[in-house]
């Protein structure tokens, strides 16, 4: 990989996303060399992918070069590959581009969609966990649509038409409330031949009710801005299998669709050589300590998505959002060092300072420590809070400009098919 040995203590973090970026930052500075691994060049911000898949926003502006983050850091490096096992014994990580030796072991990859196995799911639904899959999925709803244009076969019409997502968390609510105002705003106009209408947005979610997560009164608003919005929501409805066409469910349910989109669920994203069974507890995720250091292995750590920490308030492990990550890699930063310089470890204590979810213009729900309210004020504080933590100015400002503009103008212009996502219609309508 042609990274010079130092004297310093080399720490190798495989993943750029909340995690490592914010470890990496805490390391900055100290004596350690830092390598930091990621299979892309840079970071996503997926709480907005969902704004690109309904053409809110442009991808580049939720993602932000990794090179980038590290400029003017010393004793740093950036290579862009994918770690495709790790070698605890020899303290050694095969990669897409070679082999490199760690002292310490930082893995912070985050987490990949759950389809709990169900490999015709996987096979046929779109998932939405990164900026590839974002763009497939706009191309997707786009070509509907313009597929939908061509067929006076009324039932392929519908079916063309017919959204279904997969989950009632903030990934599925949110991307809901999006399409649901396209549907309402720029269809209309975009398609004035076609009886856009007939449009439907199905949320189907598993237990009985929304945003689980989150407090009853979020959940129960949430439904109602939802069904405000028109959107259908099903809920005690368990998807068991689609086949590009239909969806079939537990009960007798069924939706004819050519979209079926999977938020229902992630798993962490573990690694060859690091995924025993006795290593692992719920989520796939890889079971660590106090310090976030992996159970048996006093060298290499886990933080983020794919950590599962069990504490007295946490007893399955810490949510998988944005806070917890960046918080561990703060901690796991500090606590590094103090490893290095003989020092006991301190423990990881998570400050949990709520969640919030949006679901479309003027609305949200917001449950924060103390205080839990809906509406406008939500929708605006969730929007300074995204925008807050969004990385690179650039990206506040581009996306800031993008939500004024939609905002006016009840625009999303980014409803392109730049890369045609390539679904077999012919097989759609056999
Ligand atoms: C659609 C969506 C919406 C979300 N909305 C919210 C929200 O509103 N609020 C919130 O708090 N959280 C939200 N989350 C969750 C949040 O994004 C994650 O919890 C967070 O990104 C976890 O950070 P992480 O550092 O653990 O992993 P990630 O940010 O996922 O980063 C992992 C990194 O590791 C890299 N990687 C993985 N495997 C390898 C490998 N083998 N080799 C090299 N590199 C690798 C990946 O390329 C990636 O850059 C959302 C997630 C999704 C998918």
């Amino acid at each position: 990989m042609n990274i010079p040995r130092s004297n310093n203590p080399r720490v190798v973090i495989i993943g750029g996303g909340f995690g490592g970026i914010s470890l990496a930052q805490k390391l900055r500075k100290q004596e350690v060399q830092v390598v930091l691994l990621d299979k892309n060049n840079y970071h996503t911000f997926q709480p907005l992918l969902y704004q690109v898949s309904t053409g809110g926003l442009e991808p580049d502006s939720i993602a932000y070069p990794l090179r980038k983050v590290l400029i003017g850091y010393d004793n740093f490096f950036f290579r862009l590959a994918e770690v495709t096992e790790i070698l605890p014994n020899k303290q050694l990580l095969k990669t897409t581009i070679g082999e490199i030796s760690y002292d310490y072991l930082v893995v912070a990859t985050g987490s990949e969609t759950n389809f709990f196995g169900n490999t015709e799911l996987e096979q046929h639904a779109m998932a939405m966990k990164s900026i590839p899959q974002s763009l497939n999925l706009r191309s997707l709803i786009l070509e509907n649509f313009e597929q939908a244009l061509l067929t006076d076969e009324y039932h392929e019409r519908d079916a063309l038409m017919n959204f279904v997502i997969v989950g009632g968390g903030p990934t599925g609510v949110e991307l809901a409330g999006a399409l649901a105002e396209i549907k309402k705003g720029i269809l209309p106009k975009d398609y004035p031949d076609l009886d856009t209408r007939r449009a439907q947005i199905n949320l189907v979610q598993g237990g009985d009710r929304l945003l689980d997560a989150m407090s009853e009164k979020a959940s129960e608003k949430a439904e109602k801005f939802l069904e405000d919005l028109g959107v259908q929501v099903w809920k005690n409805v368990r998807v068991t299998g689609y086949d590009g066409k239909t969806v079939r469910t537990k009960t007798d349910l069924v939706f004819e669709t050519a979209t079926l989109i999977w938020a229902a669920g992630v798993k962490g994203a573990t690694i060859k050589g690091l995924d025993a069974k006795e290593l692992i507890a719920g989520g796939n995720r890889l079971s660590v300590n106090e310090f976030n250091q992996v159970i048996g292995f006093p060298n290499i750590f886990a933080i983020g998505d794919i950590a599962c920490m069990q504490t007295e308030e946490a007893p399955r492990g810490h949510p998988m959002m944005a806070q917890p990550a960046i918080q561990q890699g703060r901690k796991l930063g500090e606590n590094l060092i103090r490893l290095i310089n003989g020092k006991p470890l301190e423990p990881f204590i998570y400050k949990d300072k709520g969640s919030m979810a949006t679901v479309g213009r003027n609305k949200a729900v917001c449950d924060l420590k103390n205080i839990r309210f809906q509406g406008v004020f939500a929708w605006f504080v969730w929007m300074f809070v995204h925008l807050f933590f969004l990385i690179g100015f650039r990206n506040r400002v581009v996306v800031f400009v993008n939500w004024v503009y939609n905002y006016i103008r009840f625009d999303r212009e980014a409803r392109l098919i730049i890369r045609p996502f390539k679904r077999n219609y012919d097989q759609f309508r056999d």
